[in-house]
């Protein structure tokens, strides 16, 4: 016989256990059991279509063995019991990794009492027991195994003797310290007590023999005498928590089994349970979480729900439950219209399976409106958090779904920095306001130095700030509002001139033709054109984009990968402030100094660059420039 060691992460956990100064180690009971549920779940499902489980569905069960006087404990099932080979990988290494490396992170940072937030699984037996021992029967095995250790020193496996296929996993209790009292877990009535309150939904019968003392007649006058009656009892109501009334849980019942089931540090932000019959009958116990998981904005991550059918899991992630803008979402659906032995595939293609979907859709959709109305400090913490999720959801799919998205948007604002609905901007908007107008940059205080974002504050206009890449395409899709069109207040359609206006700028143009020309001219290829405009207040210049395509819309189309064979290029041009003393001075230039003309050109398209938030293009023959320009 070989002794093998831990994995070394498992080594790790396993120090954490046996040290632990946990005051809940009651839990691992809970943790237990659910592995129990899950052996009896999985030799269950395969009985459906394999006749020679030779298990009545009524028949499986968990049962629980108290002694006292050798003081162990025994949690027995007859579920589908692990092969050599999984005894070696299943309690030799952790299976949630994870979750695990999550947990590290934060125990780190926030020193959080992580052995409560999480299951912990199997491990957690050595906060309470010095020797635990797993003897299994694999189903389809006729050999037995036995895994046994005595903590992080590592584990033995050898072959052992088991009628009958399951696991049986002894506990060898630990001796009472002056701290800790382990005693209770060899007492029946606080084992009993535990799994009513963390294993009661357990859908499988877990069985205790209950020794209580029943009094013996005698006769009068004498002393009352007792005997010990046994009866095996079962101690859970086997109803999962999700088909149990709203009215009968408390917002605790359903925080922990989040956070146990679904793996959260935290409660979650939203609830949604409910119970539909009729078309769909099937209950849904929905979590909206209030911070994506670790891996969320990656490709590792994989969306869905559990999928039970009559209480039996039948899938442990559906994706085909959620669309992909509500991806956060986690939870469950227990359906009672699918059938058990269901494919993967023929799920994809089951009209019960979309019909639920989308009530489900609709259930969502109508929690965030609540919250966005009832509860807007929360939203806006969730949309920090999912925000970007649905803004891609409005892009996707050729917009396909934008009418479902668009009024759970927020955006900050210039009206008070706050964020803002598009429902609560045009409200609020004049009447003839006829845009909805935006500006896209790396944060607010950058959006606010723009040389554009004056002149549109200054006619009354409100400003949505956007700041996220997929914000402008988001809005681009949208195309328009209550009848309102986005406008970037960079884009060159901007007009905010009355029509005297507009023609006193057009002849100005005109008048100026050459001169703008000649100054386009020594910029080169980087622009399209030179022109004066009246939009800009104190600002000398900016620069504002044609057809469609926007700076910040450059930027991150060219930064996506394979972008560089196939640039995008904004069309940009060149606008100066008719008004300010510059334009005089340019004029001047034209007329007596052509060189330097051509010099101030690409001075004020660097400056324009710059206040825009982008790089110059060459900062030597801007800085030389500038110099030039100060040792006159
Ligand atoms: P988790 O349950 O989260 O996967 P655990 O550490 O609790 O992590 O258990 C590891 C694995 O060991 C389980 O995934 C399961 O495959 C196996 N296992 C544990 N207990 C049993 C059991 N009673 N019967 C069959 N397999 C079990």
């Amino acid at each position: 016989m070989r002794r093998k060691q831990f994995k070394s992460e498992s080594k790790k956990l396993m120090d954490m256990m046996i040290n632990s100064i946990y005051t809940h180690k009651e839990i691992f009971l809970r943790e237990l059991i659910s592995n129990a549920s899950d052996a009896l779940d999985k030799l269950y499902f395969k009985s459906l279509t394999d006749n020679n489980v030779g298990i009545a569905a009524e028949d499986f069960e968990i049962r629980i063995e108290l002694d006292k006087e050798n003081r162990t404990l025994k949690i027995i099932d007859n579920g589908c019991g692990m092969t050599e080979d999984e005894l070696d990988s299943n309690l030799g290494t952790i299976a949630k990794s994870g979750s695990f490396n999550f947990k590290q992170e934060n125990e780190k940072t926030e020193n959080v009492d992580i052995i409560g937030q999480f299951g912990v699984g199997f491990y957690s037996a050595f906060m309470v027991s010095d020797v635990v021992t797993v003897e299994s029967r694999a189903y389809g095995s006729d050999e037995a195994f036995c895994w046994k250790s005595e903590g992080a020193d590592g584990y033995t496996i050898e072959p052992c003797t088991k009628n009958d296929v399951g696991t049986v996993i002894t506990l060898h209790i630990k001796e009472n310290t002056e701290d800790e009292r382990y005693d209770e877990f060899l007492d029946q009535y606080r084992i009993s007590a535990l799994v009513k309150k963390y294993s009661d939904y357990i859908r499988h019968p877990i069985k205790m023999e209950f020794t209580t003392k029943e009094p013996v007649e005698t006769e009068e006058g004498k002393e009352p005498e007792y005997r010990d009656v046994t009866e095996l009892r079962t101690l859970n109501s086997m109803v999962p928590l999700w088909k149990k009334s709203k009215t009968e849980l408390k917002d605790e019942d359903y925080n922990n089994f989040y956070k146990e089931k679904f793996y959260d540090y935290n409660d979650p932000a939203r609830v949604i349970h409910y119970k539909t019959e009729g078309q769909a009958t099937y209950n849904a116990l929905l979590y909206i979480p209030k911070k994506p998981p670790f891996d969320y904005y990656t490709k590792e991550f994989e969306k869905g729900l559990q999928l039970y059918s009559k209480g039996v899991l039948i899938m442990e992630k559906c994706p085909d439950l959620l669309p992909d803008y509500f991806s956060f979402v986690k939870g469950l659906v227990d359906s009672e219209d699918l059938s058990l032995n269901i494919s993967r595939e023929m799920l994809q293609h089951d009209g019960q399976l979309k019909l639920i979907a989308k009530t489900l859709e609709k259930k969502i959709k109508g929690e965030l409106e609540k919250m966005l109305s009832g509860d807007r400090e929360a939203y806006e913490e969730f949309f920090k958090a999912f925000g970007i999720q649905l803004k891609f959801g409005i892009y996707n799919d050729y917009g396909m779904h934008k009418d479902t998205l668009k009024d759970l948007l927020i955006f900050r604002s210039s009206a008070e920095k706050k964020f803002v609905t598009l429902k609560e901007y045009t409200d609020r908007c004049p009447e003839a306001q006829e845009s909805i107008f935006y500006a896209c940059g790396e944060s607010d205080e950058r959006i606010e130095m723009l040389p554009q974002t004056d002149a549109v504050k200054e006619k009354g206009y409100e400003i949505l700030y956007l700041t996220e890449n997929v914000d402008e395409f988001a809005l681009k899709m949208l195309a328009e509002y209550a009848g309102k069109k986005f406008v970037n207040i960079c884009d060159d359609s901007l007009n905010l001139d009355s029509d005297d206006e507009k023609k006193a700028l057009e002849t100005e143009n005109e008048a100026s033709k050459d001169m703008l020309a000649a100054m386009k001219e020594s910029i080169g290829e980087k622009i399209s054109a030179v022109r004066f405009t009246n939009k800009l207040k104190k600002h000398p210049v900016c620069i504002t984009s044609e057809g469609g395509i926007s700076l910040e819309m450059e930027k991150t189309l060219n930064s996506m990968p394979g972008a560089s064979e196939n640039r995008v290029k904004a069309q940009l041009v060149l606008e100066i402030n008719a008004s300010h003393p510059i334009a005089e001075k340019l004029k001047k230039l034209y007329r007596e100094d052509k060189d330097t003309l051509a010099k101030y050109a690409k001075l004020l398209y660097g400056e324009a660059c710059l206040i825009g938030g982008t790089a110059v293009d060459d900062p030597v023959e801007h800085s030389n420039l500038v110099c030039e320009l100060m040792t006159k």
